[in-house]
């Protein structure tokens, strides 16, 4: 395909707020596109090179790409960055600096664009720098002047079409598997196992569905982590899962999927699948001292622990090993730390994800064995409330933050990317009667008065909704923020701002400022209730209403192993709600 072509769908796409449209903007692309083509294009759109675990890095600077672009151009640079302070972007400068220019464009490819877009991320070292101006400026020389706004938008990293991972996934869906419910299951299964959606696109454009059969389970590819749903008591916990369940210790720290190879180097990844190997020396060591069979692919939850007394640290301390890229021996001394593994995903060249818990359990605590750094998490099957309450005490004295309960069913097996009431969350602040903390997106931002004057003073939170892909405000928040956080509010925030309101944000409020939702931090609140102004779980409940957190507070915790898409749900606000609701009338009804 020629890039004109591509650019020109881009165009459209950046037009439209729409996701039925961009579906079949989508749709008309992949259709045009070959089998080598298409995974290349996929990832082109979300602004990557390659699928998202791979980490490659694209931001070139401002400054860097403005030489570039002077140089294509032929004006001196401080001309060009200062035409660029006033559009505000750099690609709409280029764009124009061409036109006066009458620049044709010569005939680039999708894949020579490609090509070059990958050279100019691969180089590295000294002298990459200057690589990168020249590369990008011989590849700017040869575009027109549509191509060239992409091209730069795209080194940059500000490309943001507003395609996202769930609306390629419908594409994909219409293309290749007549747009059912059940082929989108199926695309979506295959993307949740290997977090890649090239090769899924691939595979279908070889074979249709039949194709995904190709897309096992494999070290070095991350899959997508199953998630939990919440309680708001253990009895409810016991009954969801027929009288009996495995509950484990919570650890309060950051989930870690290992994956180890036969042989060669151990890779760790986030609950948001980013490479976090290099941040973790010590596990890359221990691990395959500890796991006797390889290949496997074990997840756990990775906490900080005095070596003296063996007891867990708070979460403040994990933290601040993330990351991090240099002074890692003196972290290793400082912040030790220990993997509690709790589930097995493959075993030798064994998928176990379709395996019920129990065997998986059974299979992980053969496989492994333990060392001072990699444990395996503390689980005991309850059937009761008395002994679900003990195990819970238990292991807040231990310094978690509660348990999780898991079910022992034969349909409780690995769900990756799956959240449902297979995991059951239950956490200490549900014990204190306090409504539960909630995971919000940051969507907007509000001008600070008297002594926040000059900086942000509330930001506009957003709960995700998964049924609708969109973001869903149910608060603003201005309370909890220190000195120190609001002062490095706006650097947090700038990269992030927008004119307008960011394609699937939900709300009645007009911010100071519009923001991309991205950003992920903690809040908590006294009550939810509802709100004719926020947009959360609109309907849900009750028509044309939407829920609403009252007196929230930042708790000062930035969830930075979150994406957008993991904050917390609008269908969680709803349960917990509901469960507030229960509580409230469990009390009035009380006797005194
Ligand atoms: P939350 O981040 O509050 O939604 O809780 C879910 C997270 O708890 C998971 O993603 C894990 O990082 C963490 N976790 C801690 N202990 C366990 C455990 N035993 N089983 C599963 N997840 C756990």
């Amino acid at each position: 395909m020629r890039f004109t072509e591509l650019v020109e769908v881009y165009g459209k796409l950046e037009a439209t707020t729409k996701r039925l449209e961009m579906r079949a903007l989508l749709v008309g692309l992949i259709e045009r596109l070959s089998i080598d083509e298409l995974p290349e294009v996929l990832y082109l759109s979300q602004g990557l090179l390659r699928p998202e675990y791979e980490g490659i890095e694209l931001g070139m600077a401002d400054s860097l790409a403005a030489k570039s672009v002077a140089l294509a151009t032929g004006l001196p640079d401080p001309e060009v960055l200062a035409e660029a302070r006033s559009s505000g972007d750099l690609g709409t400068t280029v764009e124009r600096l061409l036109e006066n220019r009458s620049s044709a464009g010569a005939g680039l490819t999708v894949a020579g664009v490609y090509q070059v877009l990958t050279k100019i991320a691969r180089a590295s070292g000294e002298g990459s720098q200057e690589t990168k101006v020249q590369v990008l400026a011989e590849l700017l020389h040869r575009c027109s002047p549509t191509e060239a706004k992409y091209a730069v938008r795209f080194v940059l990293g500000k490309l943001r079409l507003g395609v996202r991972e769930m609306t390629i996934l419908d594409a994909l869906a219409v293309a290749f598997g007549g747009g059912t419910k059940e082929a989108r299951a199926q695309i979506e299964a295959a993307f949740n196992v290997s977090s890649d959606l090239g090769l899924v696109a691939q595979a279908l454009a070889r074979s249709a569905l039949e194709g995904l059969g190709e897309i096992h389970l494999t070290v070095g590819r991350p899959v997508r982590p199953m998630l939990a749903e919440r309680s708001p008591d253990l009895a409810d916990v016991l009954k969801r899962m027929e009288g009996r369940a495995a509950l484990e210790y919570k650890y309060d720290g950051l989930r870690v999927q290992a994956h180890v190879p036969q042989d060669g180097p151990v890779k760790l990844f986030s609950r948001r699948l980013e490479d976090i190997s290099a941040q973790f020396p010590e596990l890359l060591v221990d691990l395959p001292k500890a796991i006797a069979r390889r290949p496997a692919i074990v997840e756990g939850e990775c906490v900080s622990i005095d070596p003296e007394t063996d007891e867990i640290r708070p979460f403040q301390e994990i933290s601040r090993r993330r990351g991090r890229k240099y002074d890692l021996e003196r972290m290793q001394q400082e912040i030790p730390v220990c993997l509690f593994l709790f589930d097995l995903l493959l075993e030798g060249d064994r998928s176990q994800i379709d395996e019920p818990l129990p065997e998986r359990r059974a299979h992980l605590a053969k496989l492994v064995r333990p060392t001072d750094r990699i444990r395996l998490a503390v689980q005991k099957v309850v059937e009761n409330v008395d002994d679900a309450q003990a195990f819970f005490d238990q292991s807040i004295a231990d310094g978690c933050e509660g348990v999780m309960a898991k079910s022992l069913d034969p349909g409780g097996t690995y769900h990756p990317g799956g959240r449902g009431f297979w995991w059951i969350k239950y956490k200490r602040e549900y014990t204190q009667g306090l409504a539960d903390s909630v995971d919000g997106v940051v969507v907007g931002a509000f001008h600070g008065k008297g002594r926040r004057g000059g900086k942000y003073g509330a930001l506009l939170m957003a709960v995700y909704n998964p049924d609708q892909d969109r973001y869903e405000s149910f608060c603003k928040v201005g309370s909890g923020f220190d000195d120190a956080a609001l002062d490095a509010l706006p650097k947090r925030l700038k990269p992030f701002e927008v004119d307008d309101r960011p394609e699937g944000v939900l709300t009645e409020l007009t911010p100071d400022r519009w923001i991309t939702p991205t950003l992920v931090l903690e809040v908590r609140g006294a009550e939810l209730s509802l709100s004719p102004i926020h947009r959360a779980a609109v309907d849900l409940i009750r028509p044309g209403a939407g829920l609403a957190l009252r007196f929230p507070r930042f708790t000062g915790r930035y969830r930075e192993d979150k994406g957008p898409t993991d904050a917390t749900t609008s269908q969680e606000l709803v349960a917990l709600y509901r469960s507030q609701v229960r509580q409230s009338s469990a009390t009035t009804s009380a006797p005194e």
